[in-house]
């Protein structure tokens, strides 16, 4: 006998199939589909692109999503293509001394139940498309959904198809469209003074130097603290590749695309000249490097729409600097969220409470990360002088506490990050709006038909109560 099935599952007690319109298909659409597929409901998910793609090498997995992939039963197939690193090392960026070590290999697993791992991004994309795929999820490239109606539930793509559904999800990235639309203005997110570089040198050159050997075997991932600028370099085995990504300051806000732009290696070279001899190795052994200009969308609390059909998630929402490695992280937190929310709906007018719900609860811990990512980034990033002598000397005493530069011993951090259970935190929320206890929802006191003639010209949510 299988496992019971969720109240909302295909032969559960309360089964209702919802349709959902997710838009973008990157991390955040990907597993949005998959979550709610997984529950019953019927996903198509647009995509403006001809095939799906994720740019850039690598990606880190840290706990809190391997788990959410280990519970989706997903973390077998994973394992085969990504790789946990041993252990994380924190390196000064002149010298190469090491600051900080944390072991990752068992530690992660053993005390948040589940890996910390790499993996190149085409691989994991191409593995969630894949599930995706076989729970049903409607996956139509070349859509670029250029019109939304918030009331009717519909878009149009610049080709002029149209689709619609009970609930739209916009997942389009940091360059949202669903955004823009949502406030009703051009959003356009700038440059933050911050470049990325990023390339990759095949591990067998890698190895085959005495030099750079140690940055490879056994995998780990090192990262070079250096002023305003860091970088982290780690292998990727699956691919034979190891990821390079360096941070630096720009002041440049004129690029005419966003990336990926090809560099100047030479100048890349020069702009590190002065930093550990073992990174200017592997800046020698780089063939191609392409370069991003960092982006930052205005920040918004409003996610959903009045006619409470419409919710964004993913980078479109929130984006936060990649310190934590939890931007990717929180989207499949959303994601995850979704899924188990809309497994506990009953009825169809829940639906704009589902998302209140959603969008108080995911809120409150984006927001916090997003403000711990961006304070580690800039205590990895003093200038040379006392403030970065003292964080040195913290990490070489390693004797951690909390709020310690090195976040991944940090023990105060790593529970609250890794040990979040979304699962856990869908019951409590859901346990609570049944009490009538969620304020911003009316669901639970009305049927369908009483709810449709309540809400007609009415602001439902929270924020919107004085
Ligand atoms: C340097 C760097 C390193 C990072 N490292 C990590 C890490 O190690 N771990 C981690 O968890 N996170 C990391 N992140 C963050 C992570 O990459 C992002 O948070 C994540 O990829 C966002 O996924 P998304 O699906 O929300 O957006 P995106 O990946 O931007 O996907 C949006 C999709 O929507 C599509 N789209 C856009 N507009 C439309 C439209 N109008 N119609 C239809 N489709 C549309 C796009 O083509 C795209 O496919 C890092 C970020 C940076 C910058």
């Amino acid at each position: 006998m299988g496992p019971k099935p969720t109240p909302n599952e295909p032969n559960g007690e309360n089964y209702i199939r919802l349709r959902f319109l997710i838009i973008g298909g990157g991390l955040a659409g990907v597993t949005a589909g998959i979550a709610l597929a997984k529950h019953g409901h019927s996903v198509t998910l647009l995509e403006r692109q001809k095939s799906f793609t994720e740019l850039g090498a690598g990606i880190q997995v840290p706990p809190n999503c391997s788990y959410i992939l280990k519970e989706w039963g997903l973390l077998d197939i994973l394992s085969p293509l990504a790789t946990a690193p041993q252990e994380i090392n924190f390196r000064s960026y002149r010298s190469g001394d090491l600051l900080s070590q944390s072991v990752l290999v068992p530690d992660m697993e053993e005390q948040y139940g589940a890996p910390h791992m790499v993996i190149h991004r085409g691989d994991f994309l191409s593995m969630l498309l894949a599930e995706a795929r076989g729970l049903g999820v409607g996956l139509l490239t070349g859509c670029n959904v250029t019109q939304i109606d918030f009331t009717t539930c519909s878009v149009w793509t610049a080709n002029k198809q149209e689709f619609s559904a009970d609930v739209i999800i916009g997942a389009d990235g940091e360059e949202s469209f669903c955004r823009a639309s949502l406030l009703g203005k051009q959003d356009t997110p700038t440059c933050c003074g911050k470049l990325v570089y990023r390339f990759t040198v095949k591990s067998e050159v890698m190895r085959a130097h005495s030099d750079t050997m140690d940055l490879v075997d056994p995998p780990k991932v090192t990262c070079w603290m250096g002023p305003s600028s860091h970088v982290v370099c780690y292998d990727l085995p699956y691919r034979g590749v190891c990821n390079i990504v360096l941070t630096r300051p720009d002041e440049r806000t004129d690029f005419a695309q966003t990336g990926p732009l090809p560099a100047d290696i030479e100048d890349v070279r020069y702009i590190f000249k002065d930093w550990d001899p073992v990174l200017k190795r592997v800046l020698d052994l780089a063939d191609t490097i392409m370069f991003w200009p960092l982006l930052r969308a205005q920040e918004t609390d409003i996610w959903t729409h009045d006619s409470g059909k419409f919710i964004l998630i993913g980078d479109a929402a929130h984006h936060m600097t990649p310190h934590l490695v939890q931007g990717a992280t929180q989207s499949i937190e959303d994601a995850a969220l979704l899924g188990e929310l809309f497994a506990k709906i009953k009825h169809r007018h829940q639906v704009s409470d589902v998302l209140t719900i959603f969008r108080d609860i995911r809120q409150m811990r984006v927001a916090a990360i997003s403000k711990r990512s961006t304070q580690i980034g800039l205590i990895w990033e003093f200038e040379d002088g006392p403030y970065q002598r003292e964080r040195d000397r913290q990490l070489k005493e390693h004797q951690p506490f909390e709020g310690y530069p090195n976040p991944y011993t940090d023990s105060a951090l790593l529970k609250w990050l890794y040990k979040y259970n979304i699962r856990e935190e869908a019951e409590l929320a859901w346990e609570r709006y049944m009490k009538g206890e969620w304020v911003g929802t009316i669901g639970t006191q009305t049927s369908d038909k009483q709810f449709e003639s309540a809400v007609r010209g009415t602001k439902r949510h929270a924020t919107d109560i004085s």
